[in-house]
């Protein structure tokens, strides 16, 4: 059986990300440091994270960053077996849920911690640099 006319390309693709930070470079800049700041909101008090530029329960404008405790316990997670292109260099990895201290939850990969992972179990927030020079963080068990 014949295939069907087709244009081959075998040209790599390469994305590119600018992502704006200016409402929260402030995190970014934490981050770099090794610290995990976010956003409470000056007029409602609500502790948002991510941390977000207008706070989601009231509108308001005017936030403060506050520091988070590190300590977190997992809520759930998934092992990507069949990873997105961009991803191939880093595959298989596990993406989890954990929730904080403060009760605010956060996703983010989980290292480090080979095939027994259980809901609930310690977890710790650690920041890390990646290749191209950006902040980011994961968890790691406790
Ligand atoms: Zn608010």
């Amino acid at each position: 059986m014949s295939e069907p006319p087709t244009l081959h390309s075998r040209r790599t693709l390469a994305l590119r990300f600018d992502i704006p930070i200016s409402k929260t470079s402030e995190f970014w800049s934490a981050l770099k440091e090794g610290r995990f700041i976010t956003t409470k909101c000056a007029k409602c008090g609500n502790v948002s994270f991510p941390p977000q530029a207008d706070c989601p329960k009231c509108m308001g404008s005017d936030s403060e960053w506050v520091e988070l405790g590190r300590e977190a316990t997992l809520v759930t997670y998934t092992r990507v077996q069949i990873t997105p292109a961009s991803f191939s260099d880093r595959d298989p990895y596990v993406i989890a849920i954990g929730e904080l201290s403060e009760g605010l939850k956060v996703l983010a990969w989980l290292e480090g911690a080979g095939e027994v992972i259980r809901p609930g179990m310690k977890l710790r927030v650690e920041a890390r640099t990646s290749g191209e020079g950006n902040p980011y963080y994961v968890f790691v068990p406790a």
